[in-house]
């Protein structure tokens, strides 16, 4: 420790440089195959599994250790439940010659980390080799204030009146922002006592840069600002998360939202219908919805084209039936015209011939 690596500073800044907000989730990316190849690399280093001789069995085991190991890294980056939350920040000093990357989940909280023995000489290596420090221990650091709000939305400390059964608090306790800066705070001043303040010198520069993929929530804003504020003086830190936007980024979500609302030019017809029910709920915002209307409008043409081929197959389909009647009346006809010729005939010829005969004579 104590030393800015050029090659990990390089990597830490990198992930914090974005150029659309769809770049956080391929540097997380990075960041979790850099950790994944470094432990493929020198896992035997990490867990000193080469210094004793192993048998086949126990080469199978180590094998089996590493995949399990290599599937926690994986579980730790990409989390299981949609509350989940993923953070790192990267604590730079020019004073104290440090750059440190924190990486935290909300879902690795340990007050203890014997439990974890197994994974404990990585997160080591990982300190001390590469400045990644793995947020997976809570430390009783109680000098970050847990606020909560007041009548005038006003933040006041609720620690001492959380009650163990309040799960809506004791969530926040193990947020991903709260956890780093626990961590932090314990790595660079190690508090002797409960409520010791970091002790940090006038000269002091301190850098700070968060991300965190979840918006924070009340408790960590709260905390961060109370932090903000009572360093002012040699703390510059910055939160990111998803959503936040610089300002070329801001240009080109609103530019990706006229082409959301307007993906192509409207009909009149959509225009129409749009505008009508805009006066109707009396929203302005119902122009939000005309690719709804374009696409209703789209559907109601279809429909349309569809009944009229409809209605002309079925006219086809008269005209063939009628065509087809035509014919059998016509061959049904031939014959009992025959016949009639037949019934006719003898009154025509049978009087012609008496006619004829009766004259002669
Ligand atoms: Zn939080």
């Amino acid at each position: 420790m104590a030393y800015i690596s050029p090659v990990n500073d390089q990597l830490f800044m990198k992930l914090f440089t974005v150029r659309n907000p769809k770049d956080w989730d391929s540097n997380k990316k990075e960041l979790k195959n850099f950790i994944l190849d470094i432990l493929d690399r020198e896992y035997n280093q990490i867990f000193w599994s080469l210094v004793k001789s192993l048998d086949e069995n126990e080469i199978k085991e180590e094998e089996e250790k590493k995949e399990a190991i290599k599937k926690y890294i994986i579980g730790f980056f990409e989390g299981k439940k949609e509350t989940n939350n993923f953070a790192y920040a990267w604590y730079r000093s020019q004073s104290q010659n440090q750059s440190v990357l924190f990486i935290a989940t909300s879902i690795e909280m340990k007050d203890n980390l014997e439990s974890r023995y197994d994974l404990s000489p990585m997160f080591d290596y990982f300190d001390t080799h590469y400045d990644i420090k793995f947020c997976v221990q809570r430390y009783a650091t109680e000098f970050l204030p847990l606020n909560r709000l007041d009548e005038n939305l006003e933040f006041f400390n609720y620690r001492e009146f959380i009650s163990a059964k309040d799960s809506d608090i004791n969530m926040r306790r193990t947020c991903s922002e709260r956890v780093i800066f626990d961590n932090l705070i314990w790595h660079f001043y190690r508090p002797r006592q409960l409520y010791e303040k970091p002790v940090i010198r006038a000269t002091d520069d301190l850098e700070i840069k968060l991300y965190t993929e979840k918006e924070p929530c009340l408790q960590c804003y709260s905390m961060m600002i109370s932090l903000k504020n009572e360093y002012k003086n040699n703390l510059s830190l910055k939160v990111y998360y998803k959503y936040w936007l610089n300002e070329d980024m801001k240009l080109l979500a609103r530019f990706n939202r006229q082409v959301e609302i307007f993906p192509e030019v409207p009909s009149e017809k959509a225009l129409k219908s749009m505008a009508s029910r805009q006066r109707q709920r009396g929203t302005i915002y119902e122009y939000e919805r005309i690719p709804q209307y374009i696409e209703r409008e789209k559907k109601q043409q279809q429909s349309q084209q569809q009944q009229k081929l409809k209605q002309q197959q079925k006219k086809q389909r008269q005209q063939e039936e009628r065509e087809k009647n035509i014919e059998q009346q016509d061959s049904r006809a031939r014959p009992q015209s025959k016949m009639k010729l037949l019934n006719i005939l003898p009154t025509i010829i049978i009087p012609a011939f008496l006619l004829l005969r009766f004259r002669k004579k």
